[in-house]
């Protein structure tokens, strides 16, 4: 599939990448789509949590029961200690939807892209490299995978954001959060307070997370700003390991003795994709907005975007709207980031129990 021609050109096979696929397979079933995917599988992956209301948009896209049969680990709560010592749970069974789930978060993004692809997207195993208008489209440079050509590009690269930066669009980052993240066997069992269940726990200089995964892993994640790691040690195994032992409640579930894999560094700011976006290129996902961990909200936000934005696709190019579908999206898209930014703020004062330690003091100070 070398050098082909395509309506769609969707680069990125994440969440975002293969709802937009597997929603234009509904919506627009005319229109030659190409899900393009790095191809690379990697056990080791952060963004495991979903909350129960990912029911909804798996059912709008037509892969609920699929999912259900995938085997991943029904979660009933999640539990935190915020704002003070003790462990709280936030029980599902008050949501419409009432599970939520630990995802095998690799397996989950095969699963999805290989169910647009079953839907009518053609895959390609390509990275894209360069990306440029041509005529009333683009251009689309994958390297030994060839030279695509598309009406519609799709940029689903996640936090990469290659294409809107290829396009000359800026991200723009509103904190400076990372995530320092060990893998662990789990130890099995839920006789532990928070074994079968996300788990937050907010220290001096910002918080910490763990879920067992469906793969027997522990992700056990210490958050924190980038320019606080240097001073923390976070970035090396012993000292990180050490401030893991310093916790009450994730330092229990955690077998320390046996690391699956060194020590990782993810960003994890808040961020959003600044300026307007152009007709025929549309941002979806991490590549759009990036939302906090703590809000649980990536994966399902990244499954929204994908739907909406198919809807301007087809709008553009089956009803010729001039772009006024892209223009409803950006629009939605802001809307939705401040909404979660107001929401995001008033979740972090809830913890006042540091008030002078400079992780804390950014997040009380941030105004709107
Ligand atoms: C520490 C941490 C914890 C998180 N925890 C959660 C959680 O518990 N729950 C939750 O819902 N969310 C969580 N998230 C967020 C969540 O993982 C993301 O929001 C989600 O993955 C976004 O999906 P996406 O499809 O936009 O991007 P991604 O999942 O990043 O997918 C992008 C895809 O594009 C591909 N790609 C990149 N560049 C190219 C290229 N040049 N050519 C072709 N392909 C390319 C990548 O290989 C990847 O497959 C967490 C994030 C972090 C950092």
């Amino acid at each position: 599939m070398k050098n082909a021609t395509w309506d769609v050109f969707i680069a990125g096979a994440g969440p975002a990448g293969a709802a937009t696929a597997l929603s234009l397979a509904a919506v627009a079933p005319e229109l030659r789509v190409c899900l393009a995917g790095a191809g690379r599988f990697d056990p080791f992956r952060v963004g495991e949590s979903v909350p129960p209301l990912i029911q909804r948009f798996l059912d709008h896209l037509g892969v609920w029961q699929a999912f259900v049969d995938e085997g991943h680990c029904p979660s009933f709560r999640t539990l935190s200690a915020w704002g003070g010592p003790v462990l709280e749970g936030n029980e599902f069974f008050l949501h419409v939807h009432k599970t939520g789930w630990r995802l095998d978060r690799g397996r989950f993004d095969l699963w999805l892209a290989a169910e647009a692809e079953r839907r009518g997207a053609l895959p390609l195993t390509a990275k894209v490299r360069a990306l440029a208008p041509e005529g009333e489209g683009w251009r689309i440079d994958c390297g030994d995978s060839g030279i695509h050509r598309a009406r519609c590009a799709v940029d689903a690269t996640g936090h990469a954001a290659l294409l809107a930066r290829l396009a000359g669009l800026a991200p723009v980052n509103h904190d400076r959060l990372v995530a320092c993240v060990g893998f662990f066997p789990d130890m099995g069992g839920t006789d532990r307070p928070g074994a079968d269940a996300a788990l937050i726990e907010a220290f001096g200089d910002g918080w910490w997370y763990t879920a067992a995964t469906p793969s027997g892993q522990r992700v056990v994640a210490l958050m924190t700003d980038s320019d606080v790691v240097g001073r923390l040690g976070a970035s090396r195994l012993e000292t990180w390991l050490k401030h893991l032992q310093a916790t009450r409640h994730v330092r229990v579930l955690v077998d320390v003795s046996r690391p699956l894999a060194p020590l990782r560094l993810w960003p994890a700011a808040s961020r959003r994709l600044d300026g307007p976006f152009r007709a025929g290129l549309i941002p979806v996902g991490d590549a759009v907005s990036s939302f906090d961990p703590l809000s649980s909200q990536g994966i399902i936000k990244a499954l929204r975007s994908g739907i909406f934005a198919s809807y301007a696709i087809a709008d553009w190019l089956l009803r010729a709207d001039g772009g006024q579908g892209f223009s409803r999206y950006t629009v939605l898209m802001r809307r939705e980031f401040t909404a979660y930014r107001e929401t995001l703020r008033n979740y972090y004062r809830l913890e006042q129990r540091w008030p002078n330690a400079l992780f804390w003091r950014r997040r009380h100070l941030d105004s709107p």
